[in-house]
C-alpha cells in the first residue's frame, strides 16, 4: 500500500538501524509522546534493535489512557439520564472508570452510542430533538479541530438539545511537566508527528531551548521512528540540541492554520488533569464562555477537576515512563484487554495494550 511498505522497507530499516549503532558511543533516554508511535516500536520490534545504550521509555502519548477516572464516572453519570444519549468514539466505551465502563452502561439500559466524528453527534442532536446528546470529546489536537468544528455546526444550527463534555489535552505542557520532574531521565524526545501535523512545530522550539535537548518530530510507521532515533542521536553525540523535522512530508512549521482557527475561536486553555500526573497549568481545552450553552460541564453542574479515585492500577507511572507494562504486577494477571484495570491496557494506543498484544511474556514454568 502506497505511504504504508516504502517506510516499512526492511533493507532500509537494517541501515538506519546499523547508523544508529555506528553514532552511539554512550547511553542516552529518549522518550516517544505518542501511543501510535509506542504500538509501531513495539509491534515493529524497534527497541529490540537498538543498541543497548539507547533506551526508549513511553510517555502520555495516548489521551484515552491520560483522560481522569473521574470524567469518565461523569460521562457515565450523563449517559444513565433519563433521555440523554452520550456519543463517543469507540476507544472510550470499554475505558474502566471507578466501578463500570460505558459499554456496560449501555448493556444495563444506558443510552450510549459510538461516533466516528463529533459531527455524527451533532446530526443526532438535529435529528433527536427530545433527547439531549452529549458528545464525549477526549483526544489531544488531532482531534480537537473537529469537535470544536461540531460546536461552530451546532451554534450554527441553533441546537439547543447538543453539548460537549470537553477532555482535550494539549501535548506540550505535558513534555515541560515532564521535564520539570527532578528525577525525570529524558534525554530527548520524538514527538507526535499528527499532532505537529495540526499546530505545527514552533511551540516546540522553546521547550528544546529551555531544556537543551534534542526535539524531532515524528512519523508513525518503522522508517519514521528509525530516522527519529537517529536524528535524536545524532544531535546528541553532538552536544548539540534543538528541533528538527524529518516528517516533512506531512508537517509544516506553521501546522494546520485552518484547524487552529477553528479550536482559537471555540476553545480557551485551561489547567487539566492527567491521569497518574495531576494537575498541569494550561494543558487543556475548555470551551470559550462564548459557547458556555454547549458545555455538558455546565449544563450537568460536574466539577472540571474531580478527585482520582484510588486504584490498583499504576498506568500513571507508565504514563509517565517509570514503569514498563511487565513489571507492574497487575499485568497479564488481574488485568488484561478483557478484563481491563486501566485504560493502557484497552486503548488502542495504550503501553499496557502494545505489550500484551505484541509480546506476550512466556509461560511460568510448571513448578516440580
Ligand atoms: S497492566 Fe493494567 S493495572 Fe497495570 S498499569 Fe497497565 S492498565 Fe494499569
Amino acid at each position: 500500500m502506497k505511504y504504508l511498505e516504502e517506510y516499512r522497507d526492511p533493507d532500509l530499516a537494517r541501515r538506519l538501524a546499523g547508523e544508529i549503532h555506528r553514532v552511539t558511543t554512550r547511553p542516552w533516554t529518549l522518550m516517544e509522546v505518542c501511543g501510535g508511535q509506542t504500538h509501531s516500536i513495539v509491534r515493529h520490534g524497534i527497541d529490540e534493535v537498538l543498541p543497548p545504550d539507547v533506551t526508549l521509555i513511553h510517555g502520555p502519548g495516548c489521551p484515552v489512557c491520560v483522560t481522569p477516572v473521574a470524567i469518565i464516572d461523569a460521562a457515565i453519570a450523563i449517559a444513565r439520564r433519563p433521555g440523554a444519549i452520550l456519543c463517543s468514539f469507540g476507544d472510550m466505551l470499554r475505558v474502566p472508570g471507578t466501578d463500570t465502563d460505558l459499554l456496560a452502561a449501555r448493556s444495563e439500559g444506558a443510552d450510549v452510542r459510538m461516533v466516528y466524528s463529533p459531527l455524527d453527534a451533532v446530526a443526532l442532536a438535529a435529528r433527536c430533538p427530545d433527547r439531549e446528546v452529549v458528545f464525549f470529546g477526549v483526544g489531544f489536537e488531532t482531534t480537537a479541530p473537529a469537535t470544536a468544528l461540531a460546536v461552530l455546526q451546532a451554534a450554527d444550527r441553533r441546537l439547543s438539545n447538543f453539548s460537549m463534555l470537553v477532555s482535550h489535552a494539549l501535548v506540550p505542557p505535558a513534555m515541560e511537566a515532564l521535564l520539570s520532574d527532578p528525577d525525570a531521565s529524558i534525554q530527548g524526545f520524538l514527538a507526535a508527528g499528527h499532532v505537529c501535523a495540526v499546530m505545527g512545530y514552533a511551540g516546540y522550539e522553546p521547550i528544546a531551548a529551555r531544556h537543551r535537548l534534542p526535539i524531532v518530530v515524528t512519523g508513525f510507521e518503522p522508517l519514521d521512528i528509525l530516522e527519529g532515533i537517529l536524528r535524536c542521536l545524532t544531535l546528541l553525540e553532538a552536544g548539540r540540541f534543538g528541533l528538527e523535522n524529518p516528517y516533512a512530508r506531512v508537517v509544516r512549521r506553521p501546522g494546520n492554520e485552518t484547524a487552529q482557527a477553528w479550536m482559537q475561536r471555540v476553545f480557551q486553555v485551561v489547567d487539566r488533569a492527567w491521569r497518574g500526573m495531576g494537575i498541569i497549568p494550561r494543558s487543556g481545552l475548555g470551551l470559550h464562555p462564548g459557547y458556555a450553552a454547549f458545555d455538558a460541564a455546565l449544563r450537568f453542574d460536574l466539577d472540571p477537576n474531580p478527585v482520582e479515585p484510588e486504584s490498583p492500577c499504576r498506568s500513571g507511572e507508565v504514563l509517565r515512563g517509570r514503569l514498563k507494562p511487565f513489571d507492574c504486577p497487575e499485568f497479564g494477571t488481574r488485568c488484561t484487554p478483557e478484563h481491563p484495570l486501566g485504560a493502557t491496557m484497552v486503548s488502542s494506543e495504550g503501553a499496557c495494550a502494545a505489550y500484551f498484544r505484541y509480546r506476550p511474556r512466556p509461560a511460568p514454568a510448571p513448578s516440580s
